[in-house]
């Protein structure tokens, strides 16, 4: 075995790799770029290697200068992770020559595979069901009209150089065959400095769904189930799930089978992907193979209990694979969300910038495999598992430089059904801030009947997105369960701003057992009543909610009970309520008593009063002081006004950054609740 691995990448799959090395008794040496010396792959590593500028060009994908860092670091292998240089035949071939294992496929497999003309090919020779279409390079637009009418429309037209979806275009007549030919051609020069064109059939109701394989130098070869990957966006994937909901055990093995016979066909060893699409009908056609670490692979590792980086290790160490076959058997469910920096609002457009929350729901066993090396007992019954393989950290930066993946959150269930709803809580849980990313759209995928159902294709997104995403409207029930979380968590907060010092005994009289809640242009009117352990939320139909939790104001995330159901929330506080954020909605939640509502019916188009703009006396007391005068600029925190009440000084602190336009009050005047003693300007 090794005793020192280099492990020539960065993010997420540099420390899933570093994981397992340690696990194993291996050092690790990693490689950064000058934008990554604070990475988390660097703090994690045994070593470090700069290897040149940010761009990767100059950095990662520099094979002089990542072979110049194996030499200086004496390691006995390479781990190339996924993109950069895993793909490139000459990687290898450089590190062969060096005395240096690659930990992964034999370059000739991966050059075989790296084409997609070459490798469709080769599959069609290996008894592998390909795409019907050409598998020729085709030399202009005319003889690519002739060769789509001849395979029929739709057809796909796509680059042979291709990968990440690019250089990828779908035509439905001549025109757009034309049109099609030409951009592709483009892009993939463009992309990939290789301009080879093909087309293929386009497969309708296409789902996609591919094989892990596994192969030694020793000619064992087996498959470690499918993983289906469906929910895509531009053609890339977002969501993954093993097994997937549409395949049948025959389906399965056939595919399996299929995907061992074109591995062994290019000699193939260590971990790889055969990627297929299938139809409506279950009949699956090959589309690539990924010669190397799946972005996608912890779904598999989560539901067979095989480290797939170990076993790579081991592979390219020369070891026989510990199990066959018939070893190797399928556990439960298992979901992979991507969690990217794009904001879905507009059209999942990359977004970069400083992640300033960054709080990861807490792993938890459960399953085959949760963590690499963690094998646990036996779950108990029901029991979930949350595991997250992430390069990021808070205070941390999204380049532009890289790809703009930030996490990988996977949940496992004993079913489908189990490990999506653990998903969608662990979503609910995941904490984000500080720039555009896709967590709403993944929470709402989870619970959009369709996906629920496994009714899923890779035009899902499109189909039911048609006009982008545009935020989750809860259904009613749940919005009602919301509304009273939100009436006992405001209950909370303005007992907090009315407490008075000293004087705790009889604190929550002056705060009322009335409310009205609103979300949008719904409106529930509550009365709550509290004892030590949490609130009854009590609604006009007379149904009253249970709401408990160990929430406080301040905390930017509530976990509650509420109705004997667990509810996430996240939670900003605004004047007059909250934003709520919990499975892909996004909520300006109001909370008012009864007076503020009444008045605000009064008003045109049942506007709310604005309260953000004024400063109410939260108790009934005697002004005493008054800290500030009209065209003040003041900031978050800056104290406004006293006002003595029960013998007690209690100073009033400006919200936010303001300017004063009015003051209604003045010291010595008395002042009962909701009083406004002070107005502020619109906009500072
Ligand atoms: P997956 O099927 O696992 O999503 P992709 O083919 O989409 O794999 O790509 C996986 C990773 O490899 C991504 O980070 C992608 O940006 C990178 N990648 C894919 N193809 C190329 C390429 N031709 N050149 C550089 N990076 C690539
Ligand atoms: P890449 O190398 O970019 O990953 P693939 O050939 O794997 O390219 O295709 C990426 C995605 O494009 C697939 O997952 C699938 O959604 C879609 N796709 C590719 N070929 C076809 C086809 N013939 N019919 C329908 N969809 C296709
Ligand atoms: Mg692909």
């Amino acid at each position: 075995m090794f005793d020192k691995i280099l492990i020539a990448n960065r993010g997420e799959i540099a420390c899933r790799v570093i994981k397992t090395a340690r696990r194993m008794g291996i050092a690790t040496v990693a490689v950064c770029s000058d934008a990554d010396r604070n990475a988390l792959h660097v703090k994690m590593a045994d070593e470090v290697i700069p290897i040149g500028p940010p761009p990767a060009a100059q950095s990662y994908i520099a094979m002089d200068r990542i072979l110049a860092a194996v030499r200086e670091s004496g390691a006995g292998a390479v781990h190339p992770g996924y993109g950069f240089l895993s793909e490139n035949p000459a990687f290898p071939e450089a590190l062969a020559e060096m005395g240096v294992a690659f930990i992964g496929p034999p370059k000739d497999a991966i050059g075989a595979m790296g084409d997609k003309i070459t490798s469709k090919k080769l599959a069609a020779a290996a008894g592998v069901s390909t795409v019907p279409g050409c598998m020729g390079v085709i030399a202009d637009a005319d003889e690519a009209v002739k060769i789509a009418r001849e395979i029929g429309y739709p057809v796909m037209i796509k680059a042979s150089a291709g990968g990440g979806g690019k250089g990828m275009r779908i035509a439905w007549n001549d025109d757009e065959v034309r049109e099609g030919f030409r951009s592709s051609k483009n892009e993939a020069e463009a992309s990939f400095g290789d301009d080879r064109i093909f087309i293929e059939k386009f497969i309708t109701q296409p789902r996609h769904i591919e094989i892990q394989v596994l192969a030694d130098s020793h000619g064992n070869c087996i498959y470690l189930g499918e993983r289906e990957c469906s929910i895509q966006r531009r053609n890339q994937k977002v969501i993954e799930e093993a097994p997937s909901p549409f395949l049948d055990e025959t389906t399965r093995k056939a595919m399996g089978e299929q995907a061992v016979a074109l591995a062994r066909a290019v000699n193939y060893e260590s971990a790889g992907t055969v990627e297929f699409i299938v139809d409506g009908e279950r009949n699956f056609y090959f589309l690539e193979m990924n010669t190397r670490l799946q972005v996608e692979h912890p779904v598999t590792e989560l539901i067979t209990g095989i480290d797939l980086v170990e076993q790579m290790i081991r592979v390219a160490a020369g070891e026989k694979l510990a199990f066959s076959q018939s070893d190797v058997k399928l556990s439960g469910w298992a979901i992979e969300s991507r969690l990217y920096a794009e904001d879905p609002y507009r059209n999942f457009l990359p977004s970069i910038g400083r992640l300033t929350r960054y709080r990861p729901p807490a792993p938890r066993a459960a399953g085959p495999m949760l963590e690499s090396g963690n094998w646990p007992d036996e779950a108990a019954p029901g029991a979930t598992g949350v595991r997250n393989d992430t390069g990021v950290y808070e205070g941390g930066e999204i380049s532009m430089y890289y790809d703009p993946m930030i996490a990988k959150l996977c949940t496992w269930g004993a079913d489908r059904a189990a490990a999506r709803l653990a998903m969608a809580d662990a979503l609910d849980e995941f904490e984000l801030e500080g720039i555009g990313h896709n967590l709403p759209f993944l929470s709402a995928v989870m619970m959009h009947p369709r996906f629920a159902g496994g009714n899923i294709t890779t035009a899902f997104i499109d189909e039911e997105y048609p006009e982008g995403f545009r935020g989750v409207d809860l259904p009613g029930d749940q919005l009602r369960r919301v509304a009273a979380a939100a009436a006992a968590m405001y209950r909370v907060t303005e007992i907090r701003r009315t407490r008075i010092s000293g004087r705790m005994d009889n604190h929550e009289r002056r705060v009322g057992s009335e409310w009205v809640v609103r979300i949008g242009d719904r409106e529930w009117p509550v009365t709550i009543s509290a004892d030590p352990a949490g609130s009854d939320v009590c609604f006009e139909d007379d149904e009253c909610l249970r709401v408990e939790s160990d929430w406080l104001p301040g905390q930017s995330l509530a976990r509650l009970s509420v109705g004997g159901g667990a509810l996430t929330l996240k939670v900003d506080k605004l004047p007059g309520g909250f934003r709520l954020r919990l499975r892909g909605a996004d909520m300006r939640v109001q909370v008012l008593t009864p007076r503020q509502a009444k008045l605000a019916c009064l008003m045109p188009e049942k506007q709310p009063p604005d309260t953000s703009r004024l400063l109410l006396c939260p108790m009934p007391g005697l002004m005493v002081g008054l800290a500030v005068e009209v065209g003040d600029t003041v900031e978050e925190g800056q104290a406004l006004c006293t006002i003595e009440a029960m013998k007690m000084e209690n100073i009033l602190r400006a919200e936010r950054r303001a300017v004063v336009a009015r003051i209604n009050a003045a010291p010595g005047q008395s002042l009962a609740v909701d009083d406004v003693i002070m107005e502020f300007e619109q906009d500072v």
